[in-house]
């Protein structure tokens, strides 16, 4: 599948509204990029998209750094799967 990825971003440089939630950053057309904050939280793309031009983005994020869902406490399982050697 070919990807036309105009540039990657990291979500700290991209603006939260918190009424729409979503995350939104200035494409070069005079629109946006947006993308939903729950597509972001279940994993389901991170490709923020303008409706304008069609460009696309990649937006760099860490799960964790995202805002909490309101009234629902997120139970995230962070599995340590690495385990220590033991030294002896
Ligand atoms: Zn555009």
């Amino acid at each position: 599948m070919a990807e036309n990825i105009y540039d990657e971003i990291e979500i700290e440089d991209m603006t939260y509204d918190p009424t729409l939630e979503i995350y939104h950053y200035p494409c070069p057309c005079g629109d946006r990029f947006e993308i939903g904050i729950a597509d972001l939280r279940d994993g389901e793309t991170d490709i923020a998209v303008c409706p304008s031009c069609s460009l696309m983005i990649r937006v760099i994020f860490e799960l964790e750094n995202l805002p909490k869902e309101k009234g629902e406490e997120e139970t995230a399982e962070l599995e340590e799967k690495e385990q220590v050697p033991v030294v002896a």
